[in-house]
């Protein structure tokens, strides 16, 4: 610990300080800490967080903070006005009492204006974290202050590499505070990996409810909707697609006409059958082909499509479109013989790429 960042705790028995501070209230049996971030402040942040009701106190530069944001300068030259004091240390310093916070964003966002680059992360924060330095943000019009590192972080979000549902409503609380450029991209993709389950959460969700404005979550929830309607549409036309061409050709193998068990090629009988019985070739046709994209679908647990619609993001079905189903692997037929593409691998393969291209 060097000596601008000496952390202390300030007793409990100093109760002039709180009732300077916050009136008559009384401190909780939790102690206040204290956070010297100039040894020249001339001015104590008392933040208060709004959930754990806990206390922390920032020795800072008025000067600092009234350069940073308008809010702070008429917060602080109130306060000097009003000639009330803590007694910190020997200084006297003006105290401004701030309530209804997030100590550890106020703490970043403070860290930010004094310069104190040792103790700003220099990769994305963790999400909630970010999202309540832009309800801070927001809350003290400290914008412009924030924004060099706003462009640092920000620049490295990837929705897609979220894997928790939850994260999602930090990003887009962040996304909103920032004001960030690319907010409708950051909301459509949210919305493509989003769950309806987390759709419905959302509703009524305090946090969301107090800071984010229900135009936004309209937004996401109309973009996934539209994103979900076009990947069923796809899927669902793949079969009236694949009955457009009528073309067939023969396939691999052989198989019983009694019985359907189907032989590699030069078979010549079933034997559980009967050992006259004449194997039949197997004929890829718009009928098979048709049957066989919804064994595909089956396999990757897309068909039928309402459980999954239900349950899904919409890229958790473009990530289902995309995987290796018993149709490549296993279907064969003489239009490849003849450097050609059977219509059903055709399909398999235009519902992936369009699905992705849905997604972007
Ligand atoms: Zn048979
Ligand atoms: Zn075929």
């Amino acid at each position: 610990m060097d000596a601008h960042s000496e952390t202390t705790s300030i007793a409990s028995h100093d109760l002039d300080t709180f009732e300077l501070a916050f009136g008559t209230e009384k401190p909780s049996a939790v102690e206040d800490d204290i956070k010297v971030l100039d040894t020249d402040g001339d001015v104590v942040i008392i933040v208060r967080d709004r959930e754990t009701r806990r206390s922390k106190q920032f020795v800072a530069s008025s000067k600092v903070m009234e350069l940073a944001s308008a809010d702070f300068k008429d917060l602080i030259q109130d306060r000097v006005a009003r000639r009330a004091v803590t007694r910190i240390e020997d200084g006297g310093r003006p105290s401004i009492s701030l309530g209804d916070d997030n100590i550890e964003a106020m703490e970043l966002l403070l860290n930010i204006l004094h310069f104190r680059s040792v103790d700003i992360p220099t990769t994305l924060p963790p999400l909630k974290t970010l999202a309540m330095l832009g309800i801070e943000c927001d809350k003290y019009d400290c914008e412009s202050a924030l924004a060099p590192w706003i462009l640092i972080w920000c620049r490295n979000i990837r929705v897609s590499d979220i894997t928790e549902q939850t994260d999602l409503k930090y990003v887009v609380l962040a996304a909103h505070k920032f004001k960030l450029p690319n907010l409708l991209t950051i909301l459509s993709n949210v919305g493509s990996h989003m769950t309806s389950a987390t759709l419905q959460k959302w509703e009524g969700d305090p946090l969301l409810d107090n800071y984010l404005p229900m135009s936004v979550l309209d937004t996401i929830s109309r973009k996934r909707q539209e994103t979900m309607d076009s990947l069923r549409e796809l899927i669902e036309g793949g079969e009236t697609a694949l009955r457009l061409t009528a073309t067939a050709f023969n396939m691999t193998g052989v198989l019983c006409p009694r019985c359907a068990r189907r032989y590699p090629d030069g078979a010549k009988n079933c034997r559980p059958c009967n050992s006259s019985t004449t194997l039949i070739n197997r004929l890829c046709t718009a009928e098979h082909r048709v049957a066989e994209y919804f064994v595909v679908l089956k396999a990757r647990k897309l068909w039928p499509t309402v459980p999954p619609f239900a349950a899904c993001s919409p890229a958790e079905i473009v990530k289902r479109l995309g995987q290796p189903g018993p149709a490549e692997t296993e279907h064969k037929c003489s239009a490849e013989w003849r450097d050609g593409i059977c219509q059903l691998k055709e399909q398999l393969s235009v519902l992936a790429e369009s699905a992705e291209k849905i997604l972007q």
